[in-house]
């Protein structure tokens, strides 16, 4: 019989990636509730529905995310939200006797002058960026919570530390979004428009690593199978790229052919953020999809979502 595997936030880009996977694997039957049917904020709900439904795995895909400005324009919330989900859904697991849970963070957690690559042990030994202090202090929460259940209670509870994603299904706001979905948003609307000139944010300097979407949601199935996997573990492309050359990378894919100024009244945030995840590579699983390729595919999908009006732009 297949498990029964709840993927919290199914609707989200890491969410509907995952389900993507688990439904083209046939690897479990998927447990799903959408925002309206469930709110993840709710603890009484959330164990009333685990309790119906008895999934035997859970995957944490929900979160509150946001780019740099939406993070240090709105820390209550992101602080907030994130707690209340992870203590929800960790708490629920944990008393509907769900054997195992897989809660996702994210890269933000390591300290901001952490050595780069950065391994797993950087956790905690120094202070974090600034302009996402908030929704990083909710992710090494979830992180240690999970760790702290298992160590006391026995549960296989462990996480796993993606590095910037991006993909089909991302955030497409003009200011809220992250970098990604931003440009490939801004140079559209500069080619359609005929504009001389795209502004970016910031230096242009910075490094970003980042992942295709897809490419997590395979490493999360595989973390999966693992009999004893680390507390948490770093899911990385393995190379990072300055925020100047993605700019130029985006344009190409986009067809746009002007010029490119620098907005340095945004924030730049940290110089630099690019996991080791040799751990996980030296465990049989490496990304399959390449900076150029998955820039392809998420402009194919945002020009398909933009005209059938399913956009998201919150
Ligand atoms: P971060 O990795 O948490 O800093 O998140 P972001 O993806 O929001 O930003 C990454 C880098 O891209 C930062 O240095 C931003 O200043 C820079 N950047 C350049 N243009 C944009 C843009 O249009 N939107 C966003 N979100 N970031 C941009």
């Amino acid at each position: 019989m297949k498990k029964r595997l709840f993927i919290a936030g199914h609707t989200g880009m890491v969410g509907a990636s995952l389900l993507r996977e688990v439904v083209r694997t046939g690897s479990y039957l998927p447990v799903l509730a959408t925002r309206r049917e469930l709110d993840l904020r709710d603890a009484s709900a959330v164990k009333l529905f685990m309790e119906e439904q008895r999934p035997d795995v859970v995957i944490f895909a929900a979160a509150k995310v946001g780019g740099i400005l939406s993070n240090s324009t709105f820390p209550a919330d992101f602080l907030y939200d994130n707690l209340v989900l992870a203590t929800n859904i960790v708490q629920a697991s944990f008393q509907t006797g769900v054997q195992r849970l897989l809660f996702l963070g994210s890269s933000c957690i390591y300290p901001k002058f952490a050595p780069q690559p950065i391994p797993e042990d950087a956790l905690l030994s120094g202070a974090l960026e600034e302009t996402n202090e908030a929704y990083a202090i909710a992710k090494i929460a979830g992180l240690k919570l999970c760790a702290a259940y298992r160590k006391q209670h026995g549960v296989l509870f462990h996480s796993a530390m993606p590095t910037n994603l991006y993909g089909e299904g991302d955030n497409y706001h003009p200011d809220h979004s992250h970098v990604i979905p931003g440009l490939l948003h801004r140079f559209h609307a500069a080619k359609e428009g005929g504009l001389p000139e795209v502004a970016i944010w910031g230096s242009g300097t910075p490094c970003r690593e980042f992942l295709y979407v897809d490419d997590l949601a395979s490493a999360c199935l595989h973390l999966l199978t693992l009999k004893n996997p680390p507390d948490w573990i770093n899911v990385g492309y393995g190379s990072d790229v300055s925020i100047l050359d993605l700019a130029k990378a985006v344009a190409r894919t986009v067809g746009y052919e002007g010029r490119i100024v620098l907005d340095s009244d945004k924030p730049d945030g940290t110089p630099k953020k690019l996991l080791d995840s040799s751990l996980l590579r030296a465990t049989g699983w490496s990304p399959k999809v390449p900076l150029e390729e998955g820039l392809g595919r998420a402009y194919e999908a945002y020009k398909t979502a933009r005209a059938s009006g399913q956009l998201r732009a919150v």
